[in-house]
């Protein structure tokens, strides 16, 4: 990456106007605590050097947002948001240094509208307390990463953040109906509102959805609910192959007539790092792969009948058993292995490369059929889950601890396994983003006009490309990432 050129730096005239904006609580130039909150959940061994902020501030509302902004953009200093830091893409990492913005302290939900069946938020608060909050009024908030009980709704709304509902509900920005934004000079303003349609001008609430901190930084969000189901099962159900297990996904909405909420993958090797590292076992974990299918419904029999269907359709598509989970504990037990894999790999393993590729579901085997064939070229392990229904595969290359020049190795792999997933139709990112760590990547999958309409994109409204500078937009060719 090129150094900046032209930011700003954090003098001490800048932490006296944070603490003036902030009060000195709310305002950090403590070394350790900033190494703390200056990463996410991309181990700092895989940067080329550590990366920090050079002080870190609390905001507690919009007007903290503004003004913090409104300093930062006359001084030209980088200001990167923070959510949760559970990222994958090292996207909450300061990368030219500069302020960053924790939102732990913005975590108020501000009103639930059962009238309109909507929610507004703070960017702090956790998404697992929304979609309770929800709950307890008999609604359902349909975002549901896998990282719910830790990530921050700001965070999943720059993401976009995808998870386990995804094949029915979409991804969080679906649920998404108006933000209110701090732009990079610190004025505020609001894009959508409490409304189902809305043709009144650009999409700017889906173009912020997704931006990673880029464009604006989200200070409330207004959330979609629904209905909640009143009935739920979950059939987790052992296939003798990966591909038996794959080919099934589409008969059960072709044969099956039945639109599930999640249809999970998670293959041997990703289900026994599970295992091992929730010290727990599940039916028939010697099988090649697994898949979790959520069935949900208002009437009891419907569900009960679509179960039996799946069910049924699953023997006959050579399934080995189908275990249904519809008690709490049955269904939690199911869950909390699923969710547990992206964990348990790190854990687990040095050497691996996270991958969140996405392909066209038919071509999902195509994609796995790769990666074994790149597994025993370059001799390294693959552990593959993820969000089957969608084609949105977790492909984890693992290599030993002790390979010398393994990084190298792993690069190469990386490079070949990008371009198959290329040549399939599919893409660099589902869910976790470009971040840090995809950026190189991203001229492999998008074309020269597709970069530029980035750039001006980002110039329209960051000019001085102040914020979270270094992810996802080239920003300058000449000069590298500090402002124009
Ligand atoms: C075990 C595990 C499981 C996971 N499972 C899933 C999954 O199923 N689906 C999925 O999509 N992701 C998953 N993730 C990835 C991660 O949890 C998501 O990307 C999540 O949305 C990040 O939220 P966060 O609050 O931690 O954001 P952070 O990591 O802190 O930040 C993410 C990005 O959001 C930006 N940002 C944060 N707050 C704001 C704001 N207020 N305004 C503007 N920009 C902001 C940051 O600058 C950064 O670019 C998983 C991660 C882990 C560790």
């Amino acid at each position: 990456m090129n150094e900046p050129t032209r930011f700003g730096t954090v003098t001490p005239e800048v932490v006296e106007r944070l603490s003036a904006i902030l009060g000195a609580g709310g305002v950090s130039v403590d070394g350790e605590k900033i190494a703390v909150y200056s990463r996410d959940e991309v181990a700092e061994r895989f940067w080329d050097r550590p990366y920090r902020a050079e002080v870190l501030v609390f905001p507690e509302s919009t007007r903290h947002v503004s003004e913090i902004l409104r300093m930062a953009n006359e001084r030209r200093i980088p200001v990167t948001p923070r959510g949760a830091g559970t990222g994958l893409s090292g996207g909450a990492v300061p990368a030219f240094g500069g302020i960053l913005v924790s939102f732990e302290r913005m975590n108020r939900i501000l009103e639930l509208d059962t009238e309109n069946l909507c929610m507004t938020v703070e960017p702090g608060v956790i998404t697992a307390e929304i979609t309770r909050a929800a709950r307890k009024a008999g609604l359902l908030y349909a975002g549901d990463p896998c990282s719910g009980d830790a990530s921050f709704i700001g965070g999943n709304v720059a993401e976009n953040a995808g998870g386990n509902k995804v094949i029915k509900y979409g991804p969080t920005g679906s649920s998404v109906l108006a933000l209110e934004v701090v732009l990079a000079d610190g004025s505020v303003t609001w894009f959508g509102g409490k409304r189902r349609k809305d043709v009144t001008g650009y999409d700017f609430v889906h173009l912020m959805v997704g931006s990673e901190g880029t464009l604006g930084i989200i200070t409330k969000i207004v959330l979609k609910l629904l209905p909640l189901p009143a009935f739920g099962v979950d059939l987790l159900i052992p296939f003798p192959t990966v591909e038996a297990a794959i080919r099934f996904v589409p008969r059960i909405a072709l044969e099956g007539r039945v639109t599930p909420a999640s249809i999970e993958l998670v293959d041997h090797h990703s289900l026994s790092q599970a295992e091992k590292f929730l010290n727990t076992r599940l039916p028939f974990d010697q099988a090649a792969a697994h898949l979790i299918v959520q069935l949900e419904g208002n009437d009891r029999e419907v569900v009960a009948d679509e179960t039996e269907r799946v069910g049924k359709l699953a023997l006959e598509k050579g399934a080995l058993e189908v275990f249904v989970a519809d008690n709490r504990s049955s269904r939690d037990k199911l869950w909390k292995a699923r969710k547990s894999v992206a964990e348990a790999i790190m854990a687990y393993y040095q050497n691996y490369a996270k991958e969140d590729l996405v392909v066209p579901t038919d071509r999902v085997p195509d994609l796995l059929f790769a990666v074994d064939a790149l597994c025993r070229k370059w001799r390294m392990e693959a552990a593959n889950y993820g969000h089957v229904g969608d084609g949105n595969i977790h492909v984890n290359l693992l290599m030993a601890d002790d390979r010398p020049h393994w990084h190298e190795d792993m690069e190469q792999a990386r490079q070949e396994l990008y371009e198959t997933v290329r040549q399939l139709g599919g893409t660099l990112s589902g869910e976790h983003g470009i971040g840090l760590k995809r950026k190189a990547y991203l001229p492999q999958f998008l074309d020269a006009p597709q970069l530029e309409l980035m750039r001006r994109v980002k110039l329209a409204f960051d000019p001085n490309g102040i914020l979270n500078p270094g992810k996802l937009v080239f920003w300058d060719k000449k000069t590298g990432e500090a402002g124009a």
